[in-house]
C-alpha cells in the first residue's frame, strides 16, 4: 500500500489498454484515491466503465487544449480532494497524416497540435497541480518514448514534442523542486494502444524491439505501471527531472 492515503489526478485515460489505466489501476490497488479525467464526450462512457471498478473516484472532462476545462478540472480536484499527491500525464496526440512518410513534410497546424497537446499540457497541468501539492510536495509523471531521443521512422513531429516534453520534464523539475514537487517522465517501450495504431509500421517496431532489445521481449503495461508505482510513491523521494526507461533495455543498443 505504497500510496495509503494519497490522492491523484490521471489524464489520458482512454479504454482497458491506456497506460494511464494501467498505472491508475496500480495506484488504486496500492490505496490512493484518484480522478481520472477523459478528453471529451466520445470517451465518457469507456471511462465511466473504468472508473466503475475504482472506489470513491472523481470522474472529470478534460480537454488539456482548452484552459477552462484545466481550470475546473482543479478546481474540482480542490473540492473533493482538498489536496494533491500527485499527477500521472499519459497525453499524446498527433494527426495521423503526420505519423507517416518524412518529417520535413509537417504541417504548420500538425507541428502545433503534436507540440500543444503533447509537450505543453504537461507544464499547463503541473501550473495548476503545484499549488495543491505545496504543503505535503508531490510527485507528477509523464510517458514519453525514445522517438524523442532517436529517429523512429515515421514517429516524426511526435518525436519532435516527446523531446520538447523530456526537457520538459526538467525545467519543471527545476521550476517545482523548492516546494518539494518531483517531475519525472517513463520512457516505455512500444506497446500496443489507440495512440500507438496510428503510427505507421507500428508492428514492425514491435518486432524489431523484439528482437533486439536485450531482454529479448516486447514491454508490457504492467510494468510501466509497477515503475510508474515507485515514480509516484515516496521510494523516490531523492529522484527528479528522470527519464526513467521501462523498454526491456532496449534504448542502450546501438542496432
Ligand atoms: P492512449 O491512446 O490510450 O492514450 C492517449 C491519451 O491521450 C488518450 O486517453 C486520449 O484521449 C488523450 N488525449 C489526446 N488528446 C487529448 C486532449 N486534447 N485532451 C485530453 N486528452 C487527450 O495511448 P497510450 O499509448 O496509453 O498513450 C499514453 C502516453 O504514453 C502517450 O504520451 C504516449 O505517447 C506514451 N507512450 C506510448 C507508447 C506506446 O507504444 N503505446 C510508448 C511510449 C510512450
Amino acid at each position: 500500500m505504497l500510496l495509503n492515503g494519497k490522492t491523484g489526478i490521471v489524464f489520458g485515460v482512454a479504454n482497458k489498454r491506456s497506460l494511464a489505466w494501467a498505472i491508475a489501476q496500480r495506484a488504486a490497488e496500492n490505496g490512493a484515491r484518484l480522478a481520472l479525467t477523459y478528453q471529451g464526450e466520445r470517451l465518457e462512457e469507456n471511462a465511466r466503465e473504468l472508473a466503475a471498478e475504482l472506489v470513491n473516484p472523481a470522474l472529470i472532462c478534460c480537454d488539456v487544449t482548452k484552459d477552462e476545462d484545466l481550470e475546473a478540472a482543479f478546481v474540482r480536484v480542490r473540492e473533493e480532494f482538498g489536496s494533491l499527491d500527485f499527477v500521472v500525464h499519459g497525453i499524446a496526440y498527433a494527426l495521423k497524416e503526420e505519423l507517416e512518410g518524412e518529417y520535413m513534410n509537417t504541417s504548420r497546424d500538425g507541428y502545433r497540435i503534436a507540440q500543444e497537446v503533447s509537450a505543453y499540457s504537461l507544464a499547463a497541468i503541473a501550473k495548476h497541480a503545484a499549488p495543491l501539492m505545496e504543503e505535503r510536495g508531490g510527485s507528477i509523471l509523464t510517458l514519453t518514448y525514445l522517438g524523442g531521443e532517436r529517429v523512429i521512422p515515421h514517429y516524426n513531429v511526435m518525436g519532435v514534442a516527446k523531446a520538447a516534453l523530456d526537457m520538459s520534464v526538467r525545467y519543471l523539475a527545476w521550476d517545482l523542486g523548492e516546494k518539494g514537487v518531483r517531475v519525472n517522465a517513463i520512457s516505455a517501450g512500444p506497446l500496443k494502444t489507440l495512440a500507438s495504431a496510428g503510427i505507421k509500421g507500428f508492428s514492425k517496431i514491435l518486432g524489431h524491439m523484439k528482437e533486439h532489445a536485450p531482454l529479448r521481449r516486447n514491454t508490457n503495461q504492467s510494468e510501466v505501471a509497477d515503475a510508474a508505482l515507485f515514480l509516484l510513491s515516496d521510494l523516490s523521494r531523492g529522484v527528479t527531472g528522470e527519464i526513467l526507461h521501462v523498454d526491456c533495455g532496449y534504448h542502450i543498443m546501438g542496432m
